[in-house]
């Protein structure tokens, strides 16, 4: 059993109250954890260090080569280190196991791509008509507020930690509460790796509490947060305190268009993996399938055929396809939203139920589900059910598919599946949408920006976007030549 405690100003260490969580691993039920239950205090003492540590100048002022060494040898900890984690992954998370592997090649390059871009000339200089000389340059912010999901326990904290840390700030992060352990893992590579004690600190606990602290927290300069968005409201609310600077990445109920001159079998597979791959516990799935009316009967026919023969069990099994939902709490959630949809009048063409069979009721098993003949009130349509449950819903031509998927109070991701090229460019330009794919799903890139129109968020994650999160911008003007203004005459 894992005994994971928080780690502040270098230490490791239990809460103040000493009251312990158990981690639970969602394809059985059983405790692989126990994790420090932090309360306000521990936050606060965490966000002081933070604090004092950015002022100390122990990272920022350190040559931006230096703090891009660090940041490479903790990527190459994670690769020597990938199997275990994405091991510890699947038992936290409950993903299969192939997922978590791309979780920690992925971790691994974002270290290195951010080592690689912050000691890349970025500063800029004006032409102005004074004697003076007029450059901007990037500086840290300060502390950093990190929050995140349990969906990507490891990916969504390493997209903050990397270009927090390679722009020089100081951290205070908050896994989730119910996904420590590779975070934790994370946090012991960086103090192998010799990453000065108090410029990064893991505080763990409940949101309401310990996330709370750091979001209203004066001491905290930016807070960069991953979730849901009822929570991003409260964070924005909580940081109003002190103007804080804030990055939110926040739900979505993204629009997988598929139109009748697609690749038919193309657009079918990928609107799976759109939807199911991570069990549909993803920020950018295809929740909503939009299908042209002339190939929609058969388009539904297939992709539950398909859907009907998803491998569902446990992550560590190499046959398994989908996992389980990550916790009881969660499943009963998502169970609930798909007996809204019965009860609401849509058709369940497939699942809707709770897996109990081969070894599987101690866990958190629910089948690949399909509704149909949906209406846009219905809360399937409208909410974010982060699970395996999608629509299917039928459009009749181009407008038609643009208003349909544009009627959302989100705007996190949108793909178009069609075989003609102006088309698909006219449509996904229209899509109010900050990530977007055609012909293609899920793509995720180090370089490319990460964010959400409308509800689903503000800023950008990842690439240089994702560094400038993390730096203030300050202009410097010279005077050239030194002589009294003369404004006042006397
Ligand atoms: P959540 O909002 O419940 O929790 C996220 C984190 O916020 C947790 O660490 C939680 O403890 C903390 N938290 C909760 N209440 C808080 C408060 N009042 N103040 C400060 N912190 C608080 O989200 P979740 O259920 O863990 O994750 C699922 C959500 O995350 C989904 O909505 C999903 O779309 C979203 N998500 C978005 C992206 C993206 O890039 N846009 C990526 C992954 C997940």
């Amino acid at each position: 059993m894992l005994d994971l405690k928080m780690y502040i100003n270098g230490e490791w260490r239990d809460s103040r109250s000493g009251e312990k969580r158990d981690i639970i691993n969602p394809a059985n039920g059983e405790v692989i954890a126990q994790a420090a239950e932090g309360t306000v205090e521990d936050a606060k003492e965490a966000i002081q260090v933070a604090k004092d540590t950015f002022e100390s100048g122990v990272w920022s002022d350190l040559p931006a080569e230096e703090r891009a060494s660090y940041l490479y040898k903790i990527a190459d900890k994670i690769e020597e280190n990938a199997e275990e984690l994405a091991r510890l992954e699947v038992m936290d998370n409950g993903k299969p196991l192939r997922e978590a592997e791309f979780d920690m090649a992925d971790a691994a390059a974002c270290f290195r791509y951010y080592a690689g871009l912050i000691n890349k000339p970025e500063g800029v200089t004006y032409q102005v008509s004074d004697p003076v000389q007029s450059i901007v340059v990037k500086e840290p912010i300060g502390v950093c507020g990190l929050i995140v999901p349990w969906n990507y326990p490891m990916l969504m904290t390493v997209w903050k930690v990397a270009p927090a840390l390679a722009a020089g700030n100081t951290i205070v992060y908050k896994p989730s509460e119910i996904t420590p352990v590779t975070p934790t893992k994370l946090f012991e590579m960086m103090e192998e790796v010799g990453i000065p004690k108090g410029v990064v600190n893991m505080v763990m606990g409940p949101g309401a509490t310990v996330g709370n602290a750091i979001a209203e927290s004066h001491d905290v300069d930016l807070v960069s947060f991953t979730g849901g968005t009822v929570t991003g409201r409260k964070i924005m609310q909580a940081a109003t305190g002190n103007i804080k600077k804030l990055s939110l990445e926040l739900g979505g109920k993204s629009p997988n268009i598929i139109f009748a001159d697609a690749d038919f079998e193309v657009a079918v597979d990928y609107a799976l993996f759109g939807i199911f791959c991570g069990t549909g516990q993803v920020c950018a799935a295809g929740s909503r399938i939009l299908v042209e009316e002339s190939i929609y009967d058969k388009f539904v026919d297939r992709f539950v055929e398909r859907a009907k023969k998803i491998k569902v069990g446990p992550g560590l099994d190499p046959e398994t396809e989908m996992g389980p939902l990550v916790s009881e709490q969660h499943m009963e959630k998502v169970l609930g939203y798909i007996e809204s949809g019965k009860e609401e009048g849509a058709k369940l063409v497939c699942g809707g139920n709770r897996i109990t069979e081969n070894g599987l009721d101690k866990g958190y098993f629910v089948e690949p589900t399909v509704f149909v003949d949906v209406t846009p009130d219905m809360k399937i349509v409208r909410e974010e059910i982060f699970g395996p449950v999608v629509v299917i819903q039928k459009f009749k031509d181009e407008q038609d598919a643009i208003r349909i998927a544009n009627d959302t109070d989100y705007g996190l991701a949108g793909a178009v599946f069609t075989q003609d090229g102006a088309k698909a460019l006219r449509v996904i330009k229209k899509v109010r949408a900050g990530i977007t794919w055609v012909n293609t799903f899920h793509n995720t890139y180090n370089e490319a920006p990460w964010g959400g129109y409308k509800q689903s968020g503000t800023g950008r994650a990842l690439g240089t976007w994702g560094l400038d999160t993390y730096q203030e911008t300050k202009q410097i003007n010279i005077n050239l030549e030194v002589e009294p203004i003369g404004w006042f005459k006397n």
